[in-house]
């Protein structure tokens, strides 16, 4: 089999590198080791940027609900901390089913091939350049662009060569819910606690009555870790105490995020990756479909430039990475990915919750939807700095004693 671009994964990434890959009239394949397009979109919680990545309206089947306010609280204490709208955008969120068939259906009918129980082995290489993908060990599609859109345990990437030295991956579970009592359906949660750990459980609505339930965990350390009750607990002892006693699970999934920001090199002579594959995923909150939807896209186009050009080397694949490194969104992960690295040595050796609880309680909405975001203003730094000084000043030493015993 031969084709332009020859994509791994069905993911959000490796979806829409498909539907824009076709759309461009690229021949485009695509290998999926599962069965069929499923649970890909997890959470399902956006921003209105992937709305008009996916090119569709608010009002659109495929978006379930729409979030007027983010509540930040301790499960532990109630100390809380609202953020509206005003200062967050928009938050919506998509339902995974629908937007799985219309990235599909737009793919296909653009003559892309989804090829199922299709688990890709390796990158084939002629020389130095990648050339395709070889799949359930016998079978190949060579291609000018091999994407590795295969997740946080990509094949292409690790048989392609590329690394990530500063690995650090948060573990999750998604519930979905039905027969829940919900009191405000308009307002996401994200709980952190002594439970939870290093991490947060997090409540999307989707209606009064249904409901996404999840929880994410970054290992600190192996005893950390350890000390801790079980992810799956944490959630059936929140649904007990807090959805009614008539709600029940319809839907578990579960995976793995990384969250130490971008991997150190992302493209090479016919090989890219995009999404999980590639770190591009926003690392405090773990939200990765808004930024692999947008990796993918721009991956495409880039694929279109590189078809036209007939030129796959390194130098010619490397403009996307170039490209994707200096937008908005790529900072953002790179900021926020720093944070989260030094917060999991802090972890390490000290108590996270407890500099959590503090920032609840005496933080504002406006300075923690900056720190979420990874744009800190030099004002908001400043202020920071002098209103939480005892804080910064024990998360410095917590880390540097962390640094000492571990290393960096
Ligand atoms: C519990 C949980 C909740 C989350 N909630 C949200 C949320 O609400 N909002 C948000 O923005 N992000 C959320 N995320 C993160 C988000 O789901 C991921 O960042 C995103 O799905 C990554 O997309 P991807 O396409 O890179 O990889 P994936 O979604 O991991 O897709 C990879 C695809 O590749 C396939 N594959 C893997 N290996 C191979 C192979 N060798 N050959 C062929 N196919 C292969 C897999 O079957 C899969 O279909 C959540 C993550 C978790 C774990």
């Amino acid at each position: 089999m031969n084709s332009d671009v020859v994509i791994a994964g069905a993911g959000p990434a490796g979806l829409i590198a498909a539907e824009q890959a076709s759309r461009y009239g690229l021949k485009a394949v695509l290998l999926e080791k599962h069965a069929a397009v499923t649970d890909s979109l997890m959470g399902e919680l956006v921003t209105d940027k992937a709305l008009r990545l996916l090119r569709i309206k608010p009002d659109s089947e495929c978006v379930t609900n729409k979030f007027n306010r983010i509540v930040g609280e301790s499960l532990d204490t109630g100390a809380h901390i609202a953020v509206d709208r005003g200062l967050l955008g928009s938050s919506y969120l998509l339902d995974e089913d629908k937007v799985q068939l219309l990235l599909s259906n737009r793919a296909t009918s653009n003559g892309a091939q989804f090829v199922f129980k299709a688990r890709a082995d390796s990158v084939v290489k002629q020389g130095d350049q990648v050339v395709g993908v070889r799949y359930n060990q016998d079978q190949t599609v060579r291609a000018g662009l091999t994407v590795g859109a295969d997740g946080s345990f990509s094949r292409i990437s690790s048989t392609a060569g590329f690394t990530h030295p500063k690995w650090l991956l948060s573990y999750g579970y998604r519930f979905k819910l039905a027969d829940c009592r919900i009191d405000d359906p308009n307002t996401a949660y994200f709980y952190v606690g002594r439970d939870v750990g290093l991490g947060y459980l997090w409540l999307y609505p989707r209606s009064r009555t249904e409901t996404n339930l999840g929880i994410g965990r970054v290992p600190s350390s192996k005893n950390n870790w350890n000390a801790l009750p079980p992810m799956k607990d944490v959630l059936q002892k929140y649904i007990r105490e807090h959805l009614g006693p008539n709600a029940r699970i319809v839907n578990v999934n579960g995976g793995v995020v990384p969250c130490a920001g971008l991997i150190p090199k992302f493209t090479g002579a016919g090989v890219a990756l995009c999404g999980n594959s590639a770190g591009q995923v926003s690392s405090i909150v773990g939200g990765g479909v808004t930024t692999c939807l947008h990796a993918g896209a721009l991956l495409a186009r880039h694929a279109k430039r590189m078809t036209e050009q007939n030129d796959f080397s390194a130098r010619n694949t490397v403009l996307y990475e170039k490209e994707y490194r200096k937008t908005k969104l790529a900072h953002s992960i790179q900021n926020t990915a720093m944070g989260m690295w030094a917060v999991s040595r802090y972890a390490m050796l000290n108590d996270p919750i407890a500099a959590a609880e503090k920032v609840l309680s005496q933080l504002d909405a406006k300075t923690l939807n900056e720190v979420i975001q990874g744009h800190v203003s030099p004002g908001t730094a400043m202020s920071l700095l002098t209103d939480f000084l005892p804080l910064v000043a024990r998360l410095g030493m917590g880390y540097v004693r962390s640094i000492a015993v571990v290393g960096p």
